[in-house]
């Protein structure tokens, strides 16, 4: 497979990877979701990119620093090392039109529904967009994905569950996975299939 046709699953991270709490602020608060780590690894050995993106408006609401930030994914990072993988890499948008100050409080292209975080991972691991999937617990990662015809799945872990699905929506999934373990058992079936 040549570089530039690399695929990719876009994760979303809060409800998706580890359990949505509101406002995840301090490492320690990191839970990964049971199988999402088992996920992960088996979609990275049947060579898919795993890349996280998550929208992180709590540093725009002073809530929560960059350095924090980090720390947060470092403790994500040691969680998935544990159990034997790691992802690509996580993209985050720490910006909020409304709330907050400069230089957070910014009308950015990166904040999901809008698709900043997948171009920009695109461009830095030669990623071909439209072969790669999309999962998140909420609709708006579903039209994050519509947006640039990336495939998508939702997961009824987080938000999922609560999420009101028009299947004849243009961003609808294409498939309602109970968890990323789930979602990732369909897309390797499908794999098999091709
Ligand atoms: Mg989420």
């Amino acid at each position: 497979m040549n570089s530039a046709s690399r695929r990719a699953v876009f994760v979303d991270r809060d409800g998706t990877v580890n359990e949505e709490i509101d406002y995840l602020c301090e490492p320690d608060q990191v839970r990964l979701i049971p199988g999402a780590a088992e996920a992960i690894s088996r979609l990275r050995k049947s060579g898919w990119l795993v890349v996280v993106i998550t929208n992180q408006s709590a540093i725009a609401r002073g809530f929560l620093s960059e350095d924090t930030l980090s720390a947060i994914h470092q403790r994500l990072g040691i969680l998935l090392a544990e159990l034997g993988t790691r992802v690509d890499g996580i993209y985050y948008c720490p910006h909020h039109p409304t709330e907050g100050m400069a230089p957070y409080r910014l009308d950015c292209e990166c904040r999901k529904p809008k698709p900043g975080m997948i171009l920009r991972a695109a461009r830095d691991l030669n990623i071909d967009i439209v072969k790669s999937i999309v999962i998140g617990d909420r609709l708006l990662d579903m039209e994050t994905a519509s947006r640039v015809g990336a495939r998508r799945i939702l997961v009824k872990t987080g938000y999922g569950a609560g999420e009101s699905v028009n299947l004849n929506a243009q961003a609808a999934p294409e498939y309602i996975a109970d968890d990323l373990l789930d979602a990732s058992n369909w897309i390797l079936a499908a794999d098999g299939e091709n």
